[in-house]
């Protein structure tokens, strides 16, 4: 079962469902179950997903 990571925050009703950021992990750590994005223990925290996200849904948690 993957693991939420705690150091993002996705929010979750301006996400679309692009899948931009699911595309843009090196890694694979980005799965879109159903309309929650989750973050697996692969995250290598180098903010590709962050940056490519067209609407900025994705945050470093605590930062606004
Ligand atoms: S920060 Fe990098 S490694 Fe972590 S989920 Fe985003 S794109 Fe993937
Ligand atoms: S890139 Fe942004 S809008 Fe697209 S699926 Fe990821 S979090 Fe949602």
């Amino acid at each position: 079962m993957d693991k939420e990571l705690d150091e993002f925050d996705v929010d979750i009703p301006r996400c679309m469902h692009c899948g931009a950021c699911v595309g843009s992990c090196p890694v694979n750590a980005i799965y879109l179950n159903e309309v929650v994005l989750e973050f697996n223990d692969d995250c290598t925290m180098c903010m590709r997903c962050i940056k490519v996200c067209p609407v900025g849904a994705i945050k470093i948690a605590g930062e606004k």
